[in-house]
């Protein structure tokens, strides 16, 4: 008996009309916005990463499948969705074509993460990747993408956003970041003594008690905005007051990736009073350049379809189910199940879903098999019906039966649009 590794998931084939409902609301939302759908493998070298989502981060220095493959290189699979959109970007010349390049994906992501309650090692997300818009009526369609999808779904968010600020503000705001926690060195964890000569923004990120503690009263980056940036943000949120979403500027957002720029953004979940995140993204204007292509703007956002789902189902959104089957032929004998097999194979090449007895049951077998899988017409063919062309035709919801031809069936389904 082999296992599933740790912290993956099967979808099964009675939950994945979920995933298709996910992904078939994701399309239309998207397409709604023009964007369109790119996919780009599950890896990608190992240096797309380190170069792209920067190697202070913790996704980077503890979360990665990285391995050698049986060429000596080093590969990794894809921890998030950006980097690898943002390489097939600059590697086709797409800013050659019409801007912006208005993107979105599903793709799994991995990290080696602690399994525990709603981490997987393998989860699937939506994400969404617009370039070429440098100002923020862009980053606000990102939002609103989001939104809009979330709110879909039947799940209740509250909008955080911030902005991290240019080049040149984060270097301001990072000296004064510095000073503050410099003072309070001794009571942070390992990890952010670490981060503290590295990078002391991620520090803002730290789940830990004691670290939160200090980060409450840190400065904010907000107070540190050059003009440009300042002008930015006020855009941004005019954009969203225009649109009429409502925001909260919360100071502590930095995201855990390095390449945020300007906008950042989280939807946190305010449905069955667990606060969460559902959704984070933002703005990352030097990614390109700093992957080699030419300078470009970018903006967009990652959710957790598992997450999202899970979440979805216990608000109780309404989920349509797959169609059941239109008809199920019951048959006695085997000239009745070549008849059957015939009418199946005929409706089945109209797209009407149809079902026979794979399994040579008895025809009251056939029945029980019919109501599992909630047939919505069940026929029985036997010697009898084959003689005389006739068969009772019966409504399973209310047990009603009407008789048809046997050779008018496919028609009856196809005219009858039933
Ligand atoms: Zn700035
Ligand atoms: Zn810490």
């Amino acid at each position: 008996m082999i296992n599933i590794p740790k912290g993956t998931k099967d979808v099964l084939p009675s939950d994945v009309y979920k995933w298709h409902y996910f992904e078939k609301c994701a399309s239309e939302i998207a397409d709604a916005y023009n964007l369109r759908e790119i996919r780009t493998p599950v890896f990608e070298h190992t240096e797309l990463f380190l170069r792209g989502v920067g190697d202070t981060t913790d996704v980077v220095n503890k979360e990665m499948y990285t391995f050698e493959d049986k060429g000596g290189r080093s590969i990794t699979l894809k921890p998030e969705g950006t980097a690898g959109v943002a390489r097939s970007f600059i590697e086709n010349g797409m800013y050659n074509e019409a801007m912006p390049c208005k993107m979105y994906y599903f793709s799994p992501v991995f990290r080696y993460e602690r399994p525990q309650a709603g981490r997987l090692r393998e989860h699937h997300q939506f994400g969404v990747e617009i370039y070429g818009g440098k100002d923020a009526d862009t980053d606000a369609e990102v939002i609103l993408i989001a939104y809009d999808m979330l709110t879909k779904l039947g799940l209740s968010v509250e909008l955080n956003i911030n902005s991290m600020g240019c080049k040149n503000c984060k270097a301001e705001y990072n000296k004064a970041l510095k000073q503050y926690l410099g003072g309070h060195l001794n009571e942070m964890c390992d990890t952010c003594k670490v981060r503290f000569e590295k990078n002391p923004l991620r520090i803002l990120d730290c789940k830990e008690e004691g670290c939160r503690k200090i980060t409450a009263d840190a400065p904010a980056i907000t107070d540190y905005l050059c003009d440009d940036c300042r002008g930015h943000f006020n855009d941004l949120k005019r954009y969203l007051n225009v649109a009429g979403l409502d925001y909260k500027v919360n100071p502590h957002i930095v995201r855990g990736l390095d390449y945020y720029t300007r906008t950042v953004f989280e939807f946190i979940t305010t449905s069955l009073g667990a606060q969460g995140t559902v959704c984070g993204g933002g703005r990352y204007d030097g990614l390109i350049e700093t992957l080699g292509g030419n300078p470009t703007c970018g903006v967009g956002f990652g959710m957790g379809i598992e997450r999202i789902l899970l979440l979805a189902e216990a608000v109780g959104a309404d989920i349509p189910k797959a169609k059941p089957v239109k008809l199920y032929i019951a048959s006695m004998g085997d000239a009745a199940f070549d008849k059957a097999f015939e009418l199946a194979t005929a409706l089945r090449r109209k797209g009407v879903k149809a079902e026979i007895d794979h399994m040579r049951r008895s025809v009251k077998a056939q029945f029980k098999y019919a109501d599992k899988i909630q047939a919505e017409y069940v026929a029985v063919i036997g010697d009898d019906e084959l003689n005389s062309n006739e068969v009772q035709l019966k409504k399973m919801s209310d047990g009603s039966t009407e008789s048809i031809k046997i050779d008018e069936i496919v028609k009856y389904f196809i005219e009858g649009e039933r």
